[in-house]
């Protein structure tokens, strides 16, 4: 029994059966045993990949979006680049390289890291250093003030949520308990949630509570001082009913009871609800656009030929296979499957790689 999971057990003895989100926000953030806090979880040796993990290409290509949003938006003196979840800080270095490309951007920019993890706080440091000399903050709304840009890949997929069934009840809350063994296991509350919203029998609905409060503040601080939040996470483009919370370790899925603290615990985010409370937070939404058609509008074709052309042919082989990881379809692949949403100021005009994907609403 890993040290978290014989802390929840004594928990759920002492206090009765937890939440979903109190279970995620523990397995992800406990001080001493949560999951982010004790390791870094990227890459081959780790427990899964990111897309600025896979390539160069990807910070790069968000480092240009940048400096033509902050183009777009008057070319401030004083410019606030906003990361949430850093990770290594690999997507962030990969940025203030690429955002040389357009002369006194960089001087313009201090860079504000949102980061739980102090194993993780001190990676980023490292990658950072020579670069920038970040900030660091606990919470988004600290990391904001005055005109931002801020970015966020696989954020809010980490934030927890809580989730309900359908039953012939009437909707009940889905908790973690115990089973007759002591072990952890899933179960139902008793109350109603008044949540009144028609579904089959057993249907689960998910709550992103965290997730829409951050959408939420973001988008105030934008409409009200200008700039814009990128977000880019999986999850798909409308609403939907269903379980989304997954657990993986070593690159696999594993049952999401099976290893508090020692998998990465995260759900699917809801794109369309996230759109929703950013347009009523005073927002403009740009997208959600599939993360592939993005890429490809911002130039990672000709990125990626570009850098095999100067590449050895082993090098060439990487560039190709990250640039087709990045935009594959289906289930495999990054380029459908993730999506990218921007919120921005209302006087901004279209934002690269959006073109096409405007909200109904706003048209
Ligand atoms: N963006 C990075 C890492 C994604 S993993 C990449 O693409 O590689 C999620 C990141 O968010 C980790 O850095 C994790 O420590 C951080 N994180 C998760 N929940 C958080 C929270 N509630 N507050 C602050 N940081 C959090």
């Amino acid at each position: 029994m890993s040290a978290l999971q014989a802390e929840l057990v004594r928990l759920i003895r002492a206090e009765g059966p937890l939440s979903v989100s109190s279970y995620m926000a523990l397995c992800l953030g406990h001080p001493a045993h949560g999951y982010y806090m004790t390791r870094d979880p990227f890459g081959a040796q780790g427990d899964f990949t990111t897309s600025p993990e896979i390539s160069q290409m990807f910070g790069e290509l968000l480092g240009v979006w940048a400096a033509q949003l902050w183009q777009a938006m008057g070319a401030p003196s004083a410019i606030r680049l906003v990361e949430l979840g850093p990770g290594r800080g690999t997507l962030m270095a990969d940025m203030l390289r690429a955002a040389r490309v357009l002369p006194g951007f960089r001087e313009a920019l201090s860079v504000h890291l949102v980061e739980m993890s102090p194993v993780l706080r001190d990676i980023q440091a490292q990658t950072l250093a020579g670069q920038a000399q970040p900030l660091w903050h606990e919470r988004i709304e600290d990391a904001l003030d005055g005109p931002v840009i801020v970015i966020a890949n696989e954020f809010l997929d980490a934030l927890p949520l809580d989730q309900f069934v359908m039953t012939a009840q009437g909707w009940r809350e889905r908790l973690v308990g115990l089973d007759d063994a002591g072990g952890l296991r899933f179960g139902l509350g008793g109350s109603d949630p008044g949540l009144a919203l028609a579904a089959p029998l057993g249907s689960v609905f998910e709550q992103p509570r965290a997730a829409l409060e951050c959408v939420a503040a973001l988008a105030r601080h934008v409409a009200a001082a200008g700039g814009a939040a990128l977000l880019i996470d999986y999850g798909a483009a409308q609403s939907g009913f269903g379980d989304t919370l997954q657990a993986v370790k070593r690159h696999g899925f594993v049952a999401p009871l099976n290893s508090p603290g020692e998998a990465d615990l995260t759900v699917h985010v809801d794109f369309a609800r996230m759109g929703e409370i950013a347009l009523r937070s005073g927002a403009a939404v740009h997208g959600p656009a599939p993360q592939g058609a993005f890429l490809l509008a911002l130039g990672l074709a000709e990125r990626a030929q570009a850098l095999a052309s100067r590449a050895t042919p082993a090098q060439a082989q990487t560039i190709i296979a990250g640039r087709d990881r990045l935009t594959a379809p289906g289930s495999t692949g990054m380029g459908e499957l993730f999506k990218v949403l921007a919120l921005a100021h209302k006087d901004l005009p279209a934002l690269p790689g959006f073109d096409l994907h405007r909200l109904p609403e706003q048209a």
